[in-house]
């Protein structure tokens, strides 16, 4: 059977799922998004994911037709659907269908979409002896521009900084914002370790406020890893022990070179494997290996 796409209230076929032309998600970039993923049948961060969701439209003045506890029977129905225990979830809200022109008023309302299915970001061999990246020549949007907490559906600024790194042979970049500050990367938040604290950039220096991050914030503090959110140079990549991204797609990931160089002893470092351990007991990965 084909894998079932749930649009505006419908599950359809995936050679059916098909959205407008004149959809300003397609014209304009108009619209917002979440990635989320299910593990053992259960949505990971359902709340969390669904606040940032209605966070997005509300800086974006979309008014999405449906309350975030619909939503969550939504993605659950697509999941059932589809019978998927352990996927990725793709939720969109469009703009919707208009006429040419930029002006969002004259739509009759928003598309909701949801997709779940498979994916994997990086390979498994990454995971265990960690990824290379590089620092991108583009900078993250200007936060007066388009806000980075907004995951709108124009990522065409991440997508400039992932071309550099594919063309440099990497799968991934770090962005720096207009200051030259460490913001994220292209859709993984990043964060190094020094000297035994674990460190990450504040979402005001440009980053999306990650769900991941957000956890593995809490497991650091849990397990009595000292953790600070800090304004970070290219320099202290350069100079950091240890260096890990965290994304719902990517989920931890070690990184051990960053622009050529070894980051630490160039292998993934103690406290990222702890983390990382601690977020694969979260998710109940290992139980299931
Ligand atoms: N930054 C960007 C730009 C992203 O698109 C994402 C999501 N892929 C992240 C960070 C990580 O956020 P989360 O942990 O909520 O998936």
């Amino acid at each position: 059977m084909s894998l079932q796409v749930w649009i505006d209230g419908k599950l359809v076929n995936k050679e059916d799922a098909k959205v407008s032309v004149y959809d300003h998600g397609l014209l304009y970039g108009d619209g917002v998004f979440e990635g989320i993923r299910a593990y053992s049948g259960k949505i990971f961060e359902c709340k969390a994911h669904l606040s940032r969701l209605y966070d997005s439209a509300k800086a974006i003045r979309l008014s999405i037709p449906y309350t975030p506890e619909e939503l969550e029977k939504v993605i659950y129905q697509t999941m059932a659907a589809n019978n998927f225990k352990d996927c990725y979830c793709r939720l969109v809200v469009t703009r919707g269908v208009g006429s040419l022109g930029l002006d969002p008023h004259n739509s009759p309302g928003p598309s909701v979409i949801c997709i779940c299915d498979l994916i994997r970001l990086y390979p498994a061999e990454m995971y265990e002896n960690g990824m290379a990246v590089i620092t991108a020549s583009v900078i993250r949007n200007h936060p007066n521009a388009l806000s980075p907490r907004i995951k709108s559906l124009n990522y065409l600024n991440n997508i400039l900084a992932k071309m550099e790194a594919i063309e440099a042979g990497v799968p991934e970049a770090v962005m720096l914002n207009h200051s030259g500050f460490v913001a994220e990367c292209t859709a993984d938040n990043i964060f190094i370790v020094r000297h035994g604290e674990v460190l990450t950039p504040p979402a005001s220096e440009g980053s999306l406020e990650g769900i991941t991050r957000g956890v593995i914030m809490n497991l650091a503090r849990g397990s009595m890893i000292p953790m600070h959110e800090r304004r970070l140079e290219r320099h202290d990549l350069y100079i950091a022990d240890e260096c890990f991204l965290t994304g719902t797609g990517a989920e931890v990931i070690p990184v051990t070179k960053i622009d050529g160089r070894p980051i630490g002893t160039g292998k993934p470092g103690p406290i990222t494997l702890k983390l990382l351990g601690a977020f694969h007991k979260l998710v109940r990965l290992v139980e299931q290996d």
